[in-house]
């Protein structure tokens, strides 16, 4: 098949999918039922069709505004769906070794990384690993993308976005469907957890203020437990730094008080996002 005619599948399917997360994430932030009959507008409580709900495009078309009331569509809504449509086709390529025998020859080396003896497997095998790690990184980066979606929204990252599916995380390693050990990732998850927990003591001692939620820690366990302790390390490096550069030109923007709490939530998700496309990258430039 035209590989174009995948990617294209690919990010449409993500732009889907990022609208079911959106709603996934909505209520379970806001506390509601997740079994409700339609999706209504918040304002004016009127139906949305299905016309009006076809993902980005309808956004486009209503030029952001509810065809009823007039009034604005929260941004978030067609942000997370190009986002997630964005992110799936980043992780079929970077998975895209498994899939393509011409790259299967040219990456060996890449595949070799992956702690299994890939010399005296065939390729049908490759293959199946490839669906086994793009299934467990789908449900990873669903994740990442509700919990950006709760984080930005309400300040909340619910845990069934991030403390439920770390057993998950362990499981994948355990079973080698993704390419860390069950030692890296339990070791990936606790430091996640506990270095997130002492900055937070430590911020809370100096300042008298909680600065940290339990919700960042619990992320970063999950962020550990599918990418290891260099996983959580880039993870806070990137976090730290683009939530710093970004959270300080919101609060010059828009004139906010220096006290303003801002999710950390998303910036994590962002740099776990750059660790899993670029870790050979990163681990080059810093330790060779
Ligand atoms: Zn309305």
């Amino acid at each position: 098949m035209e590989i174009s005619i995948i990617v294209i599948a690919i990010f449409l399917f993500g732009l889907v999918w990022g609208s079911f997360l959106n709603v996934v994430a909505h209520r379970f932030a806001l506390g509601k039922p997740f079994f409700t009959n339609r999706s209504k507008c918040p304002v004016c409580e009127h139906v949305i069709f299905w016309y009006d709900n076809i993902p980005l495009l309808s956004w486009l078309l209503l030029m952001g505004k509810c065809r009823n009331c007039k009034n604005r569509i929260l941004f978030l809504y067609p942000a997370i769906e190009l986002i997630s449509g964005l992110i799936f086709v980043c992780v079929f390529f970077k998975l895209l070794p498994y899939f393509s025998p011409f790259h299967y020859f040219i990456s060996t080396d890449q595949l070799m990384v992956d702690s299994m003896n890939f010399s005296s497997v065939i390729p049908d095998q490759v293959f199946l690993r490839g669906l086994c790690m793009l299934g467990a990184f789908f449900i990873f980066f669903s994740a990442l993308i509700a919990a950006t979606r709760s984080d930005l929204e309400a300040m909340v990252i619910p845990q069934l976005f991030s403390l439920w599916l770390v057993p998950l995380g362990f499981l994948f390693a355990y079973f080698n469907i993704i390419s860390i050990s069950i030692k890296a990732s339990l070791i990936g998850a606790f430091i996640g957890y506990f270095s997130l927990w002492f900055v937070a003591l430590i911020f809370k001692l100096v300042t008298k203020r909680d600065g940290m939620g339990v919700g960042d820690m619990e992320l970063l366990a999950l962020i550990g437990s599918f990418l290891g302790p260099l996983g959580v390390w880039f993870s806070l490096l990137i976090g730290s730094l683009s939530g710093l550069l970004i959270g300080t030109l919101y609060l010059i923007i828009f004139r906010k008080e220096m006290t303003t709490r801002l999710p950390f939530g998303p910036f994590l998700a962002l740099g776990a996002t750059f660790y899993f496309l670029f870790d050979k990258d990163f681990i080059r430039f810093f330790f060779s």
